[in-house]
């Protein structure tokens, strides 16, 4: 592992440090145990708001790994090293598995709320995965508009013809699209025209940076244009404070989600939440009055 003691029994996870050979294969092989089991992977959900902070708009699933010994490991530390090989396809599809069982659980309780899966770059070059995606949601008898995935900028700029042509078959099921740290990357107006997507999320960097940063300012202006040029739901992603809540209402932004309207948290907490606040596709169309 990338680890380092700090204090007898705490580890604390390096993301930026180079993963050598080995500690890469050890995450990897205890990566596979725990895909055997079913205890350590599990997700938390980060709601996303609408800017008045009022009604839930949506959730975003959160990939968590409880280690037997290492304690809880981010995704960042585990993500990209199951990215370099066909583990991502099973991690994956295990997210997805859990997401669903979630969302029907939601759904029953009367709360048909959409919920965001990650997807990795590797994913959206296998050909596999829309009849994944499609197996699942029967299975597990979930509408496909509630499932959102997200997919990064950089991997749908990568061209290539077998990724446009997943996001395309996904499109086809009725799975929605969104466009994940957009800023990050380098789309062009006319890709991003053609791409299957609904929903472009800016990256936090920019967002928290946006009321002291000039840079970030004006990227923020432009993504929330673009974005609604081309048709497109904008959620502001790693909202912290008021002054960025403020700023994102003045310029139009749709949506948000961040620590200033909720952490990611267990599917429990969520569903009370969800009791709690309501979404704006609940039934009765209002939110339910706290009890
Ligand atoms: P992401 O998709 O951009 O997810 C948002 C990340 O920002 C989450 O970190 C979330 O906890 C964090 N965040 C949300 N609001 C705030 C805020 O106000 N301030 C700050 N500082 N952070 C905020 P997390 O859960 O550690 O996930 C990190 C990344 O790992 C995700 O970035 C995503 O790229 C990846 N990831 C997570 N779960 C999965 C998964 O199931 N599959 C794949 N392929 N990637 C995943
Ligand atoms: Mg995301
Ligand atoms: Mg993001
Ligand atoms: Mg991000």
């Amino acid at each position: 592992y990338a680890a380092k003691e700090v204090k007898a029994g705490a580890v604390v996870f390096q993301p930026e440090q180079h993963v050598t050979a080995p500690a890469r294969l050890t995450v990897l092989g205890d990566l596979r145990r725990a895909l055997d089991g079913t205890d350590e992977l599990f997700l938390h959900y980060q709601p996303k708001y609408t800017l008045d902070g009022e009604r839930i708009e949506g959730a975003e699933a959160l990939l968590r790994w409880q280690h037997p010994t290492e304690g809880l490991i981010p995704p960042g530390d585990f993500i990209p090293a199951a990215e370099g090989t066909g583990i991502i396809l099973r991690l994956t599809e295990r997210v997805l598995d859990m997401a669903l069982v979630q969302m029907r659980a939601w759904i029953d309780a009367g709360h048909p709320v959409p919920v965001a899966v990650n997807l990795s770059t590797r994913c959206l070059l296998d050909a596999g995965l829309p009849d994944l995606v499609q197996r699942l949601l029967a299975e597990r008898r979930v509408p496909a508009e509630l499932l959102r995935l997200e997919v990064t900028e950089s991997a749908v700029m990568g061209d290539s013809a077998r990724c446009m042509e997943v996001l395309q078959r996904l499109h086809v099921l009725g799975v929605r699209l969104s466009i994940d740290d957009f800023g990050t990357g380098y789309s062009s107006m006319s890709h991003l025209r053609r791409l299957p997507v609904d929903e472009l999320k800016i990256d936090r960097s920019f967002v928290m940076g946006m009321t002291t940063t000039q840079h970030d300012a004006v990227l923020v202006r432009t993504a929330i244009d673009l974005g609604h040029n081309l048709g497109l739901t904008v959620v502001a992603e790693g909202v912290e404070g008021t002054e960025h809540v403020t700023a994102l209402r003045a310029l139009g932004c749709d949506i948000a989600q961040g620590y200033h309207y909720a952490r990611p948290m267990g599917g429990e907490r969520m569903s009370e939440l969800l009791d709690r606040v309501g979404t704006i596709h609940d039934p009765r169309g209002s939110a339910a009055t706290a009890s």
